[in-house]
């Protein structure tokens, strides 16, 4: 009997503290809720216009390819994510690739092609939608890095430059390098092949984006 009372005595002792336990619960789930619902839609707009408003930074030389089948000249509404891509085409320099997009005929381009020495070439203004990743075109920044060879690794200096430039745009937006995507997880296609070869090296390399990051 009086293990009995002694237990209902702490049951109710301790009902309280479950009551402010079960109230901080539903606080913090409805605080959770709310932000997710208000996460300042407004900021995060501006922020993405901010992008499409913004012109590249000195090292990017600016070299737009003419308006046809690949650069339609239609509006970016949203920038949602950053597309990297290898273009395929071992050794070719970012001059021969933004040359390509640029043909009458051809009906891919990116906004920048990285070359071998880690020059950056612009060919599609960040407000027009570019032709290189599928259903993202709609909404992605797209990137292609030139390789030296098949196994599409991408050499030091084409690599650091690739990290400058992601972690500029990321920086010019509301993107971070969680936002930054492989063309393969569009479509599934093998690119940026080492990339996907090495998924442990694209995470590495999402690590160094979020590192250069801190220096903004
Ligand atoms: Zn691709």
């Amino acid at each position: 009997m009086q293990t009995n009372t002694l237990k209902k005595r702490r049951r109710r002792k301790l009902r309280p503290i479950f009551k402010i336990l079960f109230a901080l619960i539903i606080i913090f789930t409805l605080i959770f809720v709310l932000n997710k619902v208000f996460k300042t839609p407004n900021t995060v707009f501006e922020k993405k216009l901010n992008l499409k408003s913004v012109s590249a930074p000195d090292y990017v030389d600016v070299e737009l390819i003419p308006k046809g089948i690949a650069r339609r000249g239609t509006v970016l509404k949203e920038i949602n994510y950053i597309v990297v891509h290898y273009t395929g085409n071992p050794n070719s320099t970012a001059k021969n690739n933004r040359d390509y997009f640029a043909k009458p005929d051809t009906a891919v381009c990116s906004h920048f092609v990285i070359g071998l020495d880690g020059e950056i070439i612009q060919c599609v203004p960040l407000n027009e939608k570019s032709a290189a990743s599928n259903n993202r075109n709609i909404d992605s920044i797209s990137i292609e890095v030139c390789h030296i060879d098949e196994t599409g690794k991408f050499n030091e200096a084409t690599y650091n430059s690739l990290v400058k430039l992601v972690a500029w745009l990321c920086d010019n937006s509301s993107l971070t390098e969680k936002d930054v995507i492989r063309h393969y997880d569009v479509t599934g296609k093998q690119c940026p092949k080492y990339f996907v070869d090495h998924s442990e090296k694209w995470e590495e390399f999402k690590n160094d984006v979020k590192e250069e990051l801190k220096k903004y």
